[in-house]
């Protein structure tokens, strides 16, 4: 787990009406270390407690001097609009480090297509794979598919039009408005059809690797095209900011649970609905922990034995999962039999 860190922020850049780039500065002596696609946790004052909020890095490893999150205000939202309204140059943010497994390492030596889909703010990780592709991957092909509302709403408009100045044919931008307020951009949503027809008519390379972000319904879309099409499971990598569906729950009766921490053994019940970290604390068990919402990894433990279920498995790597890491703050037990040691 990575150790909290106060990054001071070297500027703001206004990227439309509701959204800014945050661009912090690089501490000298402790860079923080990010590969394309990740997020960074930010700590943050919520009702006077602390909570936690994701927010992925635009900026490109290896190519941008400053750690960038951009942030788009979410009506009623207490933290984004925080962000986006009242952070100022010179201030400090707490955080957690960064985190996430919707990862892209260029390979210099590889010519693929890539095939970017984001929808809103979906676009933040997208646009430091999208970078880090055409800058790192000079034989590759980069296709941008990008829904928003208008013109107006979408972030990175500008730099995006000056990467296609710089790439020309390696980078392809479809933009799919569903009030569009200019020519030459599809009309509509990122609806499953329309994703069917936009990939059939893609120029470049078939053999292709699929990135996507964006809301719920976008992602259910996508993801459904991507199924309609026969992509092959590992060409897709997908990245949500919000559950796919409601939260597991770990069926409808109570389940035992020992914990193993500090050579000591704890035994605990945990009800039905109840993650693994409350029933801990609930029974005066302390592990430790911070996000409370599968970010920050801080409350890792590994599976002894047992079944255990997670709503969200953002932060651990699909090698972590496989040696039975699970999250306490977001797990659930399915079976009677969990066994979890506190690493
Ligand atoms: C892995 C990950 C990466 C993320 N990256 C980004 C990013 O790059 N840029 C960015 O702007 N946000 C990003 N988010 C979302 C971000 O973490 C917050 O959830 C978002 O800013 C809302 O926080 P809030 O405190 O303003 O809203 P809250 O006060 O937590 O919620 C207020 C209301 O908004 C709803 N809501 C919460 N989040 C969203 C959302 N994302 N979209 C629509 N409605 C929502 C809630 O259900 C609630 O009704 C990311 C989330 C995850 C999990």
């Amino acid at each position: 787990m990575n150790r909290p860190l106060t990054l001071k922020v070297a500027a703001i850049e206004r990227e439309t009406d509701d959204a800014v780039t945050i661009h912090l500065k690089q501490p000298l002596l402790r860079k923080v270390r990010y590969s394309a696609g990740q997020y960074l946790t930010l700590e943050v004052d919520v009702d006077g407690a602390k909570g936690c909020r994701a927010y992925s890095i635009s900026s490109t490893p290896g190519l941008d001097k400053t750690l960038s999150i951009t942030v788009k205000r979410v009506a009623g939202g207490k933290v984004s609009n925080r962000l986006v309204q009242e952070l100022s140059a010179g201030d400090a943010v707490q955080t957690l480090g960064t985190h996430g497994r919707f990862t892209f390492a260029p390979q210099p030596g590889r010519g693929r297509h890539l095939v970017l889909l984001a929808a809103g703010s979906g676009i933040t990780p997208i646009f430091s794979i999208l970078k880090s592709a055409l800058h790192f991957e000079p034989d590759s092909q980069v296709s941008l598919i990008y829904g928003n509302r208008n013109q107006q709403s979408v972030i990175f408009r500008d730099k995006l039009d000056q990467l296609r100045q710089t790439f020309g044919e390696r980078l392809q931008l479809v933009h799919v408005l569903s009030r569009p307020d200019t020519p030459g951009a599809h009309e509509g949503r990122l609806t499953r059809e329309r994703v069917m027809d936009i990939l059939g008519a893609l120029p470049g390379p078939q053999a292709r690797e699929y990135y996507s972000c964006g809301p719920s319904g976008m992602m259910d879309e996508v993801t459904a095209a991507l199924e309609a099409l026969g992509i092959a499971p590992e060409r897709v990598h997908q990245e949500r900011f919000t559950p796919a569906k409601a939260p597991v729950v770990g069926g409808d009766t109570e389940k035992r649970v020992e914990l193993l921490m500090q050579g000591q053994a704890f035994n605990f019940t945990v009800a039905p609905g109840q993650t693994l970290l409350d029933a801990a604390l609930a029974s005066g068990v302390q592990p430790p922990f911070s996000c409370r919402s599968g970010f920050c990894t801080a409350c890792v433990c590994t599976r002894l034995s047992g079944q255990v279920r997670m709503r969200e498995d953002h932060g651990l790597s699909a090698d972590e999962l496989n040696r039975g890491q699970a999250l306490l703050c977001v797990g659930y037990p399915l079976t009677d039999d969990v066994r979890l040691q506190v690493d």
